[in-house]
Parts: C-alpha cells; sequence; structure tokens
C-alpha cells in the first residue's frame, strides 16, 4: 500500500462557518489559489483523502425483502393459500408443486425486476454531470465526480452546483436551491460575510451541492464534497428511485384486482356447484383449478421485460429514457416541438456573407478550418481598404467565449459553434485570436443568454477602452445610432428609422431567406475609468459595425426522420430563437411543413394572442421563431388544449417549465444544461432528431409488443376457465387439473410470450396513425379477438378431452392430447400474430435489411415443444402432474387438432389486425 503523505489539513468540523469567514481565510483555510485553483499534485492528494464527489448510495430496500414482496400479489397469495388447503386436504404432492411453482413465480419476477430496474439505472449513472474547474490556471471541464474540496468551480446559468462552495466572485448568480431549502424561488447570491448563526437558505455567500443556476455567472471554493455536503448530510432526499411503475402497469394492476374479484365469485359458484355433483375434494380442486387458469400468471413478468427491452433498444438509438413511462407517451406523440439549431441542423457554422460599410462580401471555404478569401464583387479583397469590414471581424473575435482547435488533422470549435464561425471568418482575412486577445485584453463580459439574444464585452484597446456587442438584427440594430464606413469613420444615422427599414434589414433579409443565422455586430467607447460592461451601459449609441450570415446544414438523418415522422400523422414544429425568415427557410429546405404549408410566428406575435387564439395558431404554425422560453410553455399548454400528445425539446436553463409541462420532455445529452436533463424523460446522446424519431418508433412497437402479448395469453386463460366452468356446470371430470394450468400457464406461457417481447417492430409502424392515449388496453376489436381465440381454445381442449376419454377411458392420456392440442394450437397462433413471417418475406424481397429476429421466436417455439414432451414422457413428471405418454400418431392427432388455428387466427386477424 501506498502511504499518503499528507500536505494538507483542510478544516473539517468548521464546515459551518464558511459563510463567516473574509475569502482570503478560506482560501488561505483551503490552501488553494484564487486565480490558479489547485494544481495537479494537490489535486491528486486530495482524491485519496477525500475520495470521490459522489454520494455513497442509500442503501435500498434489501434483496429478501424485496423477494418477499413478490408475493404480496393477490395471485400469489390466492395460489399460497390453495396449496395449504391441498397440503389439509392431504395431498402433499400437489401443495408442493403449488408451493414451488408459486416461489418459482416469485423468482423469476425478483430476477426479471432487478434486472430491469439495474439496467435502468445503469442508463442514469451513464449520464454523468460535467464542471467547469480551474486547475493550473487553466479552465477545464471535468465530470463533477472528480472535484475536491479547494477547486476553483466556474458556474454559469444551466450548470448544477456540484458542491458546496463558498463564493468568491458573482455576477447576476441566482441560484435555485428548492431541492435543499424548500424555497421555490432562486436566491441571488452575493459575496456579504454573515453571521455564523445564518441558516442554510440565507447563506448568500454560499452555493450548495444539488442547487442549480439559473442566472449569471459565478466562482467558488469547494469547501465540501460527497458525503459532506449539505445535501450529503440528508441524503435520504437523493436516493435514487427507479419505479418500474408506468400508466400501463397500473392500468393493469386496476385491471387485475378487479379481474380477481370476478374470478373469486365464479371460483365460489364453482364450489357450491361442484358440491352437488361429487365429494368435497373435488369440488375444491374444481374451484382452485378454475381460479388458477383464470388468472395469467405470467403477465407481470411479460410486462416489465418489454418495457425494459424498450428501454434498451431505445438506448442503443441514442435515446436514454429517465422516466419509464415516457417509454409507452412515446407511441402515442402527435406532435415534436423541435429546436432548430444543433437538433434538426448539424450545428456547423460557417460564415458565407458579410455585410460591413455598405458592402456586401462573400468568403469561402468550408467548416472552420481559416483559410478562404473574402470576396467583393467576384474578387478577393484587400483587407485595408475597407476599415469597417476589419472592425465588424475584430469585434466576431473579440465578443467571443470560444476557440477553434487543429486535433488529428481536423478543426472543430471549443464552445459555441456561432462563435467558432466568427473565428474562421477573421482568420481568413489574417485576424489571429490569439494574437488580438493579448493586444485587446478582455476587461469585463456579458455571456450571450437566449433572451437577451446578445453578448458584450469590454475590452482594453491602444484607442481606449471599448464594449464590443454582438446579438441578433433585431436585439443589435434598435440600440445602433452610429455607422461606420470604409474609412473607419463613424458617422451619425440621420434617418436611423428609414435605414434600419431599408438597407440594413433588407441586407438581413437577403441573409436570411438563403438560411443562413445572422449576427450583428456592433461597438462602443465608453471613459477609461469603466471596468465593468452592464446592460445598461448598451442600451444605446452602439456603432453599428456590420452583418455575418453563417450556414448551419441540415442534418441529412433529421430530414428523413423529419418526412417518417410526418408519414406517421405526427407532426413536426420548429422552435428556435433564431430568425423567423432563416427558420422558414430551413423548415422548406427539410420538407417541415402542414399540409403543404409553413407557416411562421415569432414569439413577439405570440405574446399578443389570447389562448384560443394560440391555441389555432399552435395548431396551423409550423415555425416559431424568435421564441422566448416562457413561450415554449404556453405553445406545449396550447397544443395539450387541443388534444396533441407533446414531445418538446429543450436545452437552456429556462426550458425546464416547458420540458416538464410537455407529455415528454426531451433534453439533449450534449448540449444541453443540467437544469433541462434534470426536468427530462428522455435525453438524447447525441442531440439529433432522428434520435427522437428513432424512439417514436420503438415506443409504438412496445405499446405493440405488449398488447400482442395481453391478445396471447389471455385467450388461453379463457379457454380453460369456459372448459372447467362447463364441465364442472355438467358434473363431468375435469378436462385438466389445477396443476396442469400452473404448467400451462407459467411455464409454457412464460417460453411463448417473453419472446413477443423481443419481437422486431412491424414494418408499417410509422405508416399508422399516432395510438389515442386514451384507448383502453382491451378495446372492442381486441375483445373481440380474445373471446374468439378463447372459444377456439375451449373447443379444443373440451372436444380433445372428451373424445379421447370416450374413446380410450384413459384419464390422464385425454388430459395430456388435451394441453398437447391447445399448444399446438398456440404455436400456430403465435405465428399469425408475430412479425416473424412478414418480415422474412419482406427480407427476402429486399424491402428491409434490417436483421430479422428469427431466433427468439424459434426458440419460444422450440422450447415449448420440448417442455411438452418433458410433461408427457418424463415418469416423474407424468406420476406429479398426471400425464401420460403419447404414441407418435397421438402427436400427429394433437398437432393436426389445433392447425386450424392458421385459418382462425387470419381471420380474427381480419378483425383485429395484431401490426
Ligand atoms: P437557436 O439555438 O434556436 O438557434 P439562440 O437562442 O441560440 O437560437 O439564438 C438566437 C439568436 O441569438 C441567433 O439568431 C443569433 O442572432 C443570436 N446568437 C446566437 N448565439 C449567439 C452568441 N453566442 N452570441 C451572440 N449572439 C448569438
Ligand atoms: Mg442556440
Amino acid at each position: 500500500m501506498v502511504q499518503v503523505v499528507s500536505t494538507v489539513d483542510l478544516p473539517s468540523k468548521q464546515s459551518q462557518v464558511w459563510h463567516s469567514m473574509e475569502i482570503g481565510e478560506a482560501i488561505a483555510l483551503l490552501q488553494t489559489n484564487s486565480d490558479k485553483g489547485l494544481n495537479g499534485f494537490e489535486v491528486k492528494e486530495r482524491v485519496s483523502r477525500y475520495g470521490a464527489n459522489e454520494l455513497t448510495a442509500k442503501k435500498g430496500q434489501s434483496w429478501w425483502l424485496k423477494f418477499l414482496l413478490q408475493f404480496n400479489q393477490p395471485l400469489l397469495i390466492i395460489l399460497l393459500c390453495a396449496g395449504l388447503v391441498k397440503a389439509l386436504s392431504g395431498s402433499f404432492v400437489n401443495a408442493g408443486v403449488i408451493w414451488g411453482v408459486t416461489t418459482t413465480n416469485a423468482i423469476i419476477g425478483f430476477i426479471q425486476e432487478s434486472k430491469a430496474e439495474g439496467a435502468i439505472a445503469a442508463l442514469a449513472q451513464a449520464i454523468t454531470t460535467e464542471t467547469t474547474v480551474i486547475r493550473d490556471g487553466q479552465k477545464v471541464r471535468i465530470p463533477s465526480r472528480e472535484l475536491v474540496p479547494g477547486d476553483l468551480v466556474f458556474l454559469i446559468s444551466g450548470d448544477k452546483v456540484p458542491a458546496d462552495l463558498r463564493l468568491i466572485q458573482v455576477k447576476n448568480f441566482q441560484v435555485d436551491e428548492s431541492g435543499l431549502t424548500g424555497e421555490s424561488v432562486a436566491v441571488e447570491k452575493n459575496l456579504k460575510i454573515l453571521h455564523p448563526d445564518t441558516s442554510i437558505g440565507d447563506r448568500k455567500n454560499m452555493a450548495y451541492a444539488g442547487g442549480f443556476v439559473t442566472f449569471g455567472q459565478g466562482t467558488g471554493i469547494v469547501v465540501a464534497t460527497g458525503n459532506e455536503t449539505e445535501t450529503g448530510k440528508i441524503s435520504q432526499l437523493m436516493q435514487q428511485h427507479s419505479h418500474l411503475a408506468t400508466p400501463l402497469t397500473r392500468k393493469f394492476d386496476k385491471f387485475s384486482q378487479n379481474w380477481l374479484r370476478i374470478v373469486l365469485g365464479l371460483a365460489t359458484l364453482t364450489f357450491v356447484v361442484g358440491l352437488s355433483t361429487r365429494d368435497f375434494n373435488d369440488a375444491l380442486e374444481a374451484a382452485v383449478t378454475l381460479t388458477v387458469s383464470a388468472i395469467p400468471e405470467g403477465l407481470p413478468a411479460v410486462v416489465t421485460v418489454t418495457l425494459a427491452i424498450g428501454v434498451s433498444r431505445m438506448a442503443k438509438r441514442n435515446a436514454i429514457i429517465r422516466k419509464l413511462p415516457a417509454v409507452e407517451t412515446l407511441g402515442s406523440a402527435t406532435v415534436i416541438c423541435s429546436d432548430k439549431t444543433g437538433t434538426l441542423t448539424e450545428n456547423q457554422m460557417t460564415v458565407q456573407a458579410i455585410y460591413a460599410s455598405g458592402h456586401q462580401y462573400a468568403l469561402t471555404g468550408v467548416g472552420y478550418i481559416p483559410e478562404g478569401d473574402v470576396i467583393r464583387d467576384e474578387r478577393a479583397i484587400d483587407l485595408n481598404s475597407d476599415k469597417g469590414l476589419q472592425e465588424c471581424l475584430l469585434a466576431g473575435v473579440l465578443c467571443n467565449d470560444s476557440q477553434l482547435e487543429h486535433k488529428d488533422g481536423r478543426w472543430t470549435v471549443l464552445g459555441d459553434p456561432t462563435e467558432g464561425a466568427l473565428i474562421a471568418s477573421a482568420a481568413k482575412a489574417g485576424f489571429n485570436q490569439k494574437v488580438i486577445s493579448r493586444q485587446m485584453p478582455r476587461l469585463d463580459v456579458i455571456p450571450f443568454e437566449s433572451d437577451y439574444q446578445y453578448m458584450a464585452t469590454l475590452h482594453q484597446t491602444s484607442r481606449g477602452k471599448i464594449i464590443y456587442v454582438k446579438g441578433s438584427a433585431e436585439s443589435i440594430l434598435k440600440r445602433c445610432q452610429l455607422l461606420l464606413n470604409t474609412k473607419g469613420d463613424s458617422r451619425p444615422i440621420d434617418c436611423v428609422e428609414t435605414l434600419r427599414q431599408t438597407t440594413i434589414e433588407r441586407e438581413v433579409n437577403i441573409m436570411a431567406r438563403q438560411g443562413l443565422r445572422v449576427l450583428a455586430l456592433a461597438k462602443k467607447a465608453v471613459p477609461d475609468n469603466q471596468t465593468t460592461v452592464d446592460h445598461t451601459d448598451i442600451e444605446k449609441d452602439l456603432i453599428f459595425l456590420g452583418l455575418q450570415g453563417m450556414i448551419d446544414p441540415p442534418r441529412e438523418s433529421a430530414i428523413a426522420a423529419v418526412k417518417a415522422c410526418q408519414d406517421a400523422g405526427i407532426q413536426v414544429k420548429m422552435i428556435t430563437g433564431d430568425h423567423a425568415v432563416t427558420a422558414q427557410a430551413i423548415a422548406r429546405r427539410m420538407g417541415i411543413n402542414k399540409n403543404g404549408s409553413v407557416l411562421a410566428f415569432t414569439g413577439t406575435e405570440l405574446a399578443k394572442m389570447d389562448k384560443t387564439e394560440l391555441a389555432h395558431v399552435a395548431e396551423e404554425g409550423v415555425v416559431f421563431a424568435r421564441v422566448a422560453p416562457e413561450q415554449k410553455l404556453r405553445l406545449v399548454e396550447a397544443l395539450q388544449s387541443e388534444g396533441e400528445v407533446v414531445a418538446m425539446t429543450g436545452d437552456g436553463v429556462n426550458d425546464a417549465p416547458a420540458l416538464k409541462q410537455a407529455d415528454i420532455g426531451i433534453a439533449m445529452g450534449g448540449a444541453g444544461t443540467e437544469v433541462a436533463k434534470e426536468a427530462s424523460d428522455m435525453l438524447l446522446t447525441d442531440d439529433n432528431f432522428a434520435s427522437i424519431e428513432a424512439a417514436v418508433e420503438e415506443g409504438r412497437a412496445v405499446y405493440k409488443n405488449l398488447l400482442k402479448a395481453i391478445c396471447f395469453i389471455l385467450p388461453v386463460n379463457g379457454g380453460e376457465s369456459m372448459t372447467i366452468l362447463l364441465s364442472t356446470l355438467l358434473g363431468n371430470d375435469l378436462p385438466i387439473l389445477s396443476l396442469q394450468v400452473l404448467w400451462l400457464n407459467m411455464l409454457n406461457s412464460i417460453t411463448m410470450t417473453v419472446p413477443l417481447a423481443f419481437e422486431p417492430k412491424g414494418l408499417d409502424v410509422m405508416k399508422q396513425v399516432p395510438r389515442d392515449p386514451n384507448e383502453p388496453l382491451i378495446s372492442g376489436s381486441r375483445m373481440k379477438r380474445i373471446l374468439a381465440i378463447s372459444l377456439f381454445n375451449w373447443i379444443v381442449i373440451f372436444g380433445v378431452f372428451e373424445y379421447i376419454r370416450v374413446s380410450t377411458g384413459n384419464i390422464a392420456l385425454a388430459r395430456t392430447m388435451a394441453i398437447n392440442a391447445l399448444i399446438a394450437g398456440r404455436i400456430f397462433y403465435m405465428l399469425s400474430i408475430s412479425q416473424l413471417i412478414p418480415n422474412l418475406i419482406a427480407k427476402l424481397d429486399g424491402t428491409i435489411e434490417e436483421n430479422v429476429d428469427v431466433p427468439a421466436i424459434g426458440f419460444g417455439i422450440i422450447g415449448a415443444i420440448l417442455l411438452q414432451i418433458v410433461f408427457a414422457h418424463v415418469p416423474l413428471i407424468n406420476q406429479v402432474f398426471e400425464t401420460a405418454p403419447l404414441s407418435f400418431q397421438q402427436w400427429l392427432f394433437c398437432l393436426g387438432v389445433g392447425s386450424p388455428m392458421i385459418i382462425w387466427a387470419a381471420f380474427v386477424n381480419k378483425i383485429d389486425p395484431p401490426n
């Protein structure tokens, strides 16, 4: 073992007084540096001393309790009681088998559930939160779990506070700490020293782990990590819950409870009627058999497996489910509201057009490669001929938080692609970002926020202090009173209104109509004693420097996905902070429309509408531009009021309410803020619209498979119960015994139904209209299906049993053959509803390329046949289950009796299409 030499002795007991000490004292106690942060060696040493910054998960229920809870289902309780009755009446073998089967069922349920929970928990784990720290004087992004006390953490709006921090710098810094304090309004932080007794909610110079930055920016020193944080101390709150309940499973539970009452009623009736024709034991057996046969024992396991498989299929297609109900809701989505930039488009920006000092320029070159020409009138220009253009390009580099990086032969952007494009365009004119930022160092910044649509920076230049601003044309132009000409002189704009309406605004439109994202740039000289920049500084008197228009190509895969959605009866709507004309051009290019038209509305227009008008517009509109986050929420509500099931994407801190309100809130795994992720039902790992479409597709398939499973299992219960009820009423021998029913309902059902959960999706899942979310589990046509197949099963069991009993006099043989014939029919039924044959045909045709999941269904069938051979031919089983071996002819007979199911099922499929 390596002996760790402790170089620091950090105060742990004083953690309660961080808020009442000077910043300098805190820095000294934590042995850190307020500019450079910790160095690599210190970090390493502290990691080994303090461990990872994560909460040790509170132990959930212990495994044995979870196991025992498996028995807490009405069905299993009844089975246990039935076993007890059997034991009391002396049939210990029967009792033992019933208990054995019950326990097996609980074990299967237990394993399934822990697997599903494990899978979901693992997915949640895979989503690491990141944080920005300053170490060795460098700003770096690291996983939050790697933080140590003393680390210098830099936070901006949308970030999650990763540990307990003593703040050392704040700028309009607001933190939502409702998780810890219960206070629902975000708190504005400051640096004032506080009285030691101040309660957590009022410690404004601290930020506590688990909080969310809702506004501004701040820097703080980590004073506690992991379990030592305030949240860690009450970590019960943070315990991870991975519930497996969804609206469907709840519907299901309710259905089971009602069903159980009916079954118990029928069982009592059977017992009473039975007493009149047979002795007590036989009457009891009839009642127990009826109970056991009427209850679909295998179903809960199948539902869980199907949902879990859905989750993992979605994960494979880049959609991580955070809340299980989303799996079902996705399948009934009717509207998808998607961000434009980065979700529908690549978010790979390249400046192609510039308008400066009254001239139009074009730029050559691709991507972020800083090579290309600035062209005017089809000729490369001498940059010195246009000072206005120079300033426009300079502003783009200075008012910028991003960097270009050359790595593995590729140019990429670290930070915001919009800003990356501005660095590349300036580079084409010979401006190097590093050189320029050294010449004109930055003194202060207002970071870009979608709400304001601009960013501003204050710089020290040889010509004095200058604020550079960039942002949307609307937000910048109204602040400009001056304009720069070719010589670099600013001249007053005599007719500001007219100019805006005519020249510049026209230029904005020219760019936007080509689908270019337009940024306006401006500057303002300020007095030499000014050291900060605030929103009020740039309210007016800016000098307009120019426009830069950048292309952001649509994602190819998103274009196909949009088409798939629209074919599937799902409306696609584009929600964006970008210019309406730009957004509309891109929507057209991507084929996003409603009945052929691409109506666009702006946030300003939406803000003026009342509820009914908004609902109408939300339905008819396709593009919603310059939309503020709170309008996203209104849009979701408006669409929902029209009965739509809405999926909505979001990434910003203010998108959380809209994400929560949406039926399916979708956050971006890459570009999304922690706040948005936390509020979402689903995460996209690749931020791509195509993944939403994929998830919808899988969601639809999951639901279909669930219904298939239900329609597969219930008719067997139906057939069995009808048989038993009738035989009891007639006073005949039972065609099937309780243990045999258990064999059928558990072993056979699970073997054959679980493969249905693995069914590939149907060929036309995306060619049907969305499912009505209020549709009952068992619709009218589905009920007909279940009854029709039950009827067939009843005829098979009852007919074969009576026929063999009469012709051979061998009751055990009659029962065995009745069950085998039933299973033969069941195999044919399975093939009739499976996607196997249609998909195989399509594959042979070459219509689809995907692999067809032959093995699952195949294993199901082979497994079922093997089980039946054991059932009929293993002496021990013969004894316990009262079965008898069959001759080859008798096997063929069973197969023959089951085969008309092919025709019957085809007929039923006409009434109730299975796919
Ligand atoms: P979206 O992500 O939907 O395209 P944003 O809210 O990011 O919309 O951007 C809205 C507008 O703000 C853009 O059209 C652009 O003019 C401007 N903008 C975008 N990014 C920046 C930035 N980093 N700095 C300044 N302005 C920006
Ligand atoms: Mg954006």
